[in-house]
């Protein structure tokens, strides 16, 4: 389905009434909507009101959203969705460093999808609801030590790359629908012990919670909130951080620290240990690499020199030489990968 309702408010509309706050969360409810289009529009028109930006996406099968909300005007935010019956009891998962003074989005963006996460599966070849059941971050650390199970990160490998759980099953993908595809088989192996799977806010375990157990593993449960929650019930009860690294998230900051540690390597020199992430500043490049301080500064945020000079030429030879320039130029290291991720999931 094509969507024409989309709408982009620009941040800088915003700009005049500048507030001092914002509060960046994340919430996903699987719930059936009659009309989507009707609940885009409702919920455009009010976000866009108090001032709002985000990604939001909206399906007959429920809604994804990851939003920066001015702080005066939560209160008005969390009542507008208490009054939905569909959202009512949506939960929360507020970013690491909850209040910014800077939203994490620049625009406002919701958008009518087929799915709310693009996983690639036919919904109707299997049961959906069959979800596992969750795990609460103290069960997810136990799960870590226990040779009967098996933790399965269901994030693609650049997110992987900068973070993740301690002896974690990292799969190397791009896509979650790559993701779902190679699951069944990789994890055969671990077929008869328990397995365990998070990834970012939790959304996409819901349905791949479903679907493994649809390919016959018995015991499968997933970390409820994802890593975002799992940092908060670490702080709160004072548990052990088993997270290593950096979570990656789909917004401007590109991701929050949960670990200390730094774990990934600078994708242009190979040497020096980062894990910041950056879009190549040449738009039809846009490959998202990890960058040390001195290659970035070295390359001034370019991928490589063939993308420094690319950007410098007329816009029009830019646009007819496009195709050509990703194909030829594009640095060795990323060939394989002509990562663009498409910022759609939680
Ligand atoms: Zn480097
Ligand atoms: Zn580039």
């Amino acid at each position: 389905m094509k969507n024409k309702a989309r709408n982009k408010v620009d941040f800088g509309h915003f700009r005049c009434k500048m507030v001092a706050m914002y509060q960046t969360l994340s919430f996903y409810k699987y719930v059936r909507l009659a009309d989507p289009v009707a609940t885009r529009e409702e919920l455009f028109s009010f976000f866009q009101g108090i001032g709002a930006v985000g990604r939001i996406y909206v399906a007959s099968e429920g809604i994804n959203a990851q939003m920066s909300v001015p702080k005066e005007n939560f209160t008005r935010f969390d009542e507008f969705m208490k009054s939905k019956v569909e959202f009512a009891d949506v939960p929360y998962k507020f970013a690491v460093e909850e209040f910014t003074d800077r939203p994490a989005f620049k625009k406002l963006i919701v958008k009518v999808k087929k799915k709310i996460v693009a996983d690639g599966l036919d919904d109707s070849s299997f049961d959906v609801t069959k979800t596992g059941e969750y795990l609460t971050a103290k069960e997810l650390n136990e799960y870590l030590d226990d040779e009967n199970a098996v933790v399965v990160d269901m994030r693609n490998s650049y997110e992987s790359e900068v973070g993740h759980f301690e002896n974690a099953v990292l799969p190397d993908v791009d896509t979650f629908r790559e993701e779902l595809q190679v699951a069944p088989e990789l994890l055969k192996i671990h077929k008869n012990k328990k397995v365990a799977l998070y990834c970012t806010g939790g959304i996409r375990c819901e349905k791949a919670s479903a679907w493994l157990r649809h390919n016959g593993f018995k015991d499968v449960k997933h970390l409820k909130g994802g890593i975002i929650d799992y940092k908060h019930q670490v702080e709160k009860e004072g548990l052990e951080n088993r997270f290593r690294g950096k979570n990656f998230v789909f917004d401007e900051r590109l991701g929050e620290r949960i670990g200390n540690d730094i774990i990934s390597y600078c994708h242009l020199c190979s040497k020096e240990k980062s894990d910041t992430h950056y879009h190549c500043k040449n738009q039809v490049c846009h490959v998202l690499f990890i960058g040390c301080d001195g290659c970035v500064e070295k390359k001034a945020g370019y991928c490589s020199v063939a993308c420094k000079i690319f950007d410098i030429l007329p816009e029009g030879y830019k646009k007819t030489h496009a195709r050509f320039q990703n194909r030829f130029f594009r640095p060795a290291q990323f060939k394989k990968n002509l990562l663009k991720p498409k910022i759609v999931i939680s």
